[in-house]
């Protein structure tokens, strides 16, 4: 397990790695009227992945909710829980969290542990780039890139299990 000074370091790295990328060449917000920075649903939010709660600390846009493990489903590496957080106003884009960096794709490990990025169905609701079904229409530096930020995060055991967790139940709901 990395050090909170190591889990700082790594966060900070793949904000960095990712903050100048984004799903399309053109702002892919203009297709949609930008409905993921919206309450499209009651309750709508992200979970921050582990250690990533240390480079959001007392933002004031952002509302965090603890959510224990006893009543939400986490991989037993997470241990007591995890911050679900919502957006009170437009968020300081470099301070975005890596869910939304990373979405519309979401990382996926198939059974001999080969990680790629793929379209995220549970966005198949609001978002254009999912319903399209077509990857290969988000530019190639945005695909490049969550996939190399994914591989450096599933270096963590907590979010590899994470991913581990996503990629059984997409596979699951595909059978
Ligand atoms: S919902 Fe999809 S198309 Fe719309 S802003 Fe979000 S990622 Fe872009
Ligand atoms: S934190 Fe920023 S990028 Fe994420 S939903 Fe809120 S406004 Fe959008």
């Amino acid at each position: 397990m990395l050090s909170e000074d190591g889990l700082l370091h790594l966060w900070k790295h793949i904000y960095a790695l990712t903050n100048d990328v984004t799903p399309l060449k053109q702002d892919c917000g203009q297709l949609c009227g930008s409905m993921c920075c919206r309450d499209w649903a009651p309750g709508v939010g992200m979970y921050l992945y582990p250690g990533e709660q240390l480079l959001l600390a007392d933002q004031p846009w952002l509302k965090r909710q603890w959510h224990d493990s006893r009543h939400h489903i986490f991989p037993a590496s997470w241990g007591d829980g995890g911050w679900f957080v919502t957006c009170t106003e437009s968020c300081p884009r470099h301070l975005r969290p890596f869910s939304c960096r990373t979405f519309p794709l979401t990382p996926h490990m198939d059974e001999t542990k080969h990680l790629t990025v793929v379209l995220d169905e549970k966005g198949r609701t609001i978002c254009p780039l999912v319903q399209a079904g077509r990857p290969e229409l988000l530019s190639a530096q945005f695909r490049c890139t969550m996939r190399e930020a994914w591989k450096k995060l599933v270096c963590l055991p907590a979010i590899r299990d994470d991913v581990l967790m996503g990629s059984r139940r997409r596979e699951n709901a595909r059978r």
